[in-house]
């Protein structure tokens, strides 16, 4: 049994390395693993999109009225999902 329980951690672990550079990390992935079996976790990360990077994530600007993220949204005065003034 303990070689069971050492075993489905290291493929906690092993899924988990597959999650660096994500949003919640390496630990994160491994909690998630831990909790919801390493398959679960591993198809969330293969269909959950890579971060972007610090460079593109400035383009992008998040409407303070309805919270929305538009990248073409940088040189605009009025958010188009709501029309608000940005
Ligand atoms: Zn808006």
């Amino acid at each position: 049994m303990p070689i069971m329980v050492a075993g489905y951690l290291l493929l906690c672990l092993t899924v988990a390395l597959l999650g660096r550079g994500r949003r919640i990390g390496v630990f994160g992935y491994f909690l998630l693993a831990v909790l919801f079996t390493p398959i679960i976790t591993l198809v969330f990360l293969l269909v959950s999109r890579i971060d972007q990077s610090p460079v593109r994530s400035l383009r992008v600007k998040v409407c303070k009225v309805c919270k929305k993220e538009n990248a073409e949204m940088a040189g605009m005065r009025y958010c188009p999902a709501c029309g608000r003034a940005i």
